[in-house]
């Protein structure tokens, strides 16, 4: 969630980069190696040659065995005689085998004696059928040897080898750990701590809009900084707040900035950081938070995506895996009892799920402070713009109120996403400033994914996405209360082949109209595809997923249906599940099924009546975009002149002026 883009906050850990070598994998590869050779080495002494019988009836052929070894009850070794040496007939054997002076042998040749009972008469025999004496004749001597370091090493070998293995997965498990000390603080505490040698430079002027939970937080750095001026009255500082809204909407940022301006020590935490494999490892990560907190006070700790650790207890219990949540849970409580309101720890978190929270996190003495952070409106849009501008080099004159404009429904990541893109298209265009083009490049990006021109697309296909955008497009133009379209494209972009630009308005309420009209246009689409070429596609798929729930939603949760009657089955508390047993009767679903399918084809209808009342303009536009690609709303206006809702209250205006008038006339008449 905290997607730094441009606010460079390095968190720290890197001062322990150069402390002391880290324990990585290429170590384990250098040990491994390391004890293998020297394993080989130290029990070597086989690399002598072996004989093979043959060659042991030529030497003793020769007479050039001096004596024959048999070491450990395992092998035979033999040595030759110093003038069968120098003979040449072993050449390889003039030097002795390399080795560390141990208990190399110096042996000639060793021979695998196979079952050491029926050595000895082989030896003997061989010797008596090459006519030895008596007197001549060797026996083979018996010795043991130990290979005192080999035999440990080997030993030693094997468990070292696990407790590697084991640290290297340990490791893996953990991932990283904080500070050298790898496995050994699983139980830590992941926190992140900015303090002044850390410095946050973060403090409210770079947190754009959001002026309510601005002031709410304010407080908060002024519980800190005097908490006495509270406390003498009696009255006791909170313990935390609830940040609750949409991702990206500036929570961290929020916690970090209000750190920033009190000037305290800040942990920053994410909920998810709790949980780990290991069962109880969560609590205790809590307590040693705590516990640092409680030493560094005063502080603020910040923990995000609470909703991690925080779901309400005792919900799909069936699952039964949750155990160790529910106990890092039950840790946070008790610590966020624990400690006293004056102790200077005040403990700020976020969510964007607030509604499956567990009821006791928001008990009072706890989180007692709700702020909400909503999405930025428009004001609040060019504000967030402006902070995110300022890094960036752009041309002169440019119109951030416009972007806002553009951008309804953006979060501030987003913004700041968009601000960075552009700067990278720009650039990638070689450009010296940002231009406003690159920032709408940046926005179709960021909202419908990387235009795709290789993909591939036939003639034919190309046809229908150009008549099935061309459908909306129409469609929308002639409905009053259709949001303004921006422009209609057929580049594929993302996973979609085609689409349609609206530029939804700010507003809170939607009547039912709206949504009527909302549903009609998205609709246009396959209206088109089967007006003209008396076929319909898949290429509807996401226009009817939409409408469906839009229509679902209309009956079941707004009260949008005479049939159904006001009644809404929307559960804000998320305290019940739904998943299996529906509030209402089979009787009400049936209703509502019916509901929503003669919504959904009299929307049909109207999508078809628009488009019969203009099919030369809809093929006109549909040929345009097959032409050009893009088309914009100027080319809709050339096409069918001013939009519906435009005509509508330039007529509602003029009445308004010609009322005013007979009224202003009658005046004077009186
Ligand atoms: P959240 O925690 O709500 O998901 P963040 O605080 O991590 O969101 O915000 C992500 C990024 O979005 C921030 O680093 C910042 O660049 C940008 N941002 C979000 N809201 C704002 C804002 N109100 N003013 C300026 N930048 C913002
Ligand atoms: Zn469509």
């Amino acid at each position: 969630m905290t997607e730094n883009t441009n606010n460079n906050q390095e968190p720290e850990k890197l001062p322990d980069r150069n402390s002391k070598p880290r324990f990585n994998t290429n170590w384990i590869f250098a040990i491994l190696a390391g004890s293998l050779i020297l394993f080989s080495l130290f029990s070597g002494g086989k690399t002598v040659e072996k004989a093979t019988t043959s060659q042991i009836k030529v030497m003793i052929a020769n007479r050039d065995i001096e004596k024959v070894s048999v070491v450990n009850k395992d092998y035979a070794e033999i040595y030759l005689k110093k003038v069968a040496l120098e003979s040449g007939r072993y050449a390889k054997q003039t030097k002795p085998g390399i080795g560390f002076g141990m208990s190399l042998p110096k042996a000639n040749f060793t021979y695998n004696i196979g079952d050491i009972s029926s050595f000895e008469p082989f030896i003997l025999e061989a010797q008596k059928s090459e006519g030895y004496t008596e007197k001549e004749l060797i026996y083979p001597d018996y010795i043991t040897r130990k290979n005192y370091i080999g035999d440990a090493l080997s030993w030693l070998l094997f468990p070292a080898l696990l407790v590697i293995l084991w640290l290297f997965l340990m490791k893996r498990m953990s991932g990283g750990g904080a500070g050298g000390a790898g496995i050994f603080s699983v139980g830590k505490s992941r926190a992140q701590i900015f303090d002044k040698d850390t410095n946050v430079k973060l403090n409210f002027n770079d947190v754009a809009g959001l002026e309510e939970a601005k002031t709410e937080v304010m407080e908060i750095v002024d519980f800190l900084k005097n908490p006495k001026k509270y406390t003498q009255l009696g009255g006791k500082i909170p313990k935390g707040a609830l940040l609750i809204g949409p991702p990206g909407t500036g929570k961290t940022m929020l916690a970090k900035a209000v750190a920033g301006e009190a000037n305290v020590p800040f942990f920053s935490i994410s909920g998810s950081d709790f949980v780990e494999m290991f069962v109880g490892v969560g609590a205790s990560r809590v307590r040693d938070l705590f516990k640092q907190a409680k030493e560094k006070a005063p502080c603020i700790v910040f923990i995000d995506e609470i909703d991690a650790v925080g779901r309400a207890r005792g919900r799909n219990a069936n699952f039964g895996s949750n155990d160790e949540r529910e106990n890092t849970l039950n840790q946070l409580l008790t610590e966020m009892d624990g400690f006293g309101t004056n102790m200077g720890v005040i403990i700020l978190a976020a969510t964007n799920r607030a509604d499956i929270l567990d009821r006791a996190l928001m008990r009072a003495g706890r989180f007692d402070r709700q702020i909400h952070v909503e999405l930025p409106d428009i004001i609040e849009r060019e504000a967030i713009f402006k902070v995110h501008l300022r890094p960036i080099k752009i041309e002169k004159d440019f119109d951030i109120g416009f972007m806002a404009k553009q951008t309804p429904g953006f979060s501030g990541a987003d913004i700041a996403n968009v601000c960075n893109e552009s700067a990278l298209i720009a650039a990638r265009k070689n450009k010296i400033v940002v231009e406003k083009q690159d920032f709408l490049d940046a926005i179709d990006r960021i909202v419908g994914g990387l235009e795709r021109k290789t993909k591939i697309i036939s003639p034919v296909e190309k046809k229908t996405i150009a008549y099935h955008e061309a459908g909306h497009a129409t469609v929308s133009w002639h409905l009053e209360h259709a949001s303004p379209l921006l422009k209609v494209t057929i580049i594929p972009r993302g996973r979609a082949l085609g689409a349609a630009w609206y530029l939804p308005e700010e507003r809170q309420l939607t009547t039912r109209e709206q949504i009527l009209d909302e549903l009609a246009y998205a609709l246009g689409g396959r209206a088109s595809e089967e007006l003209i070429f008396g076929k319909i596609s898949t290429g509807a798929l996401n226009d009817l997923e939409k409408i469906t729930k839009q229509a679902y939603a209309m009956v079941s949760f707004f009260g949008m249906s005479e049939k159904v009657g006001n009644i809404s089955f929307y559960d804000s508390s998320g305290q019940s599940d739904f998943g299996f047993t529906k509030p209402y009767s089979e009787k009400t679903a049936e209703l509502i099924d019916q509901e929503v399918n003669l919504i959904i084809a009299e929307s049909y209808v109207r999508a078809k009546e628009v488009l019969k009342n203009n099919m030369k303009g809809l093929a006109e536009l549909a040929e345009l975009l097959l032409e050009k690609e893009v088309i914009f709303s100027e080319d809709l206006e050339r096409i069918f002149g001013k939009r519906k809702a435009e005509v509508l209250k330039e007529e509602r205006e003029a009445e308004a002026k010609t009322k005013l008038k007979v009224m202003k006339k009658s005046k004077t008449q009186a």
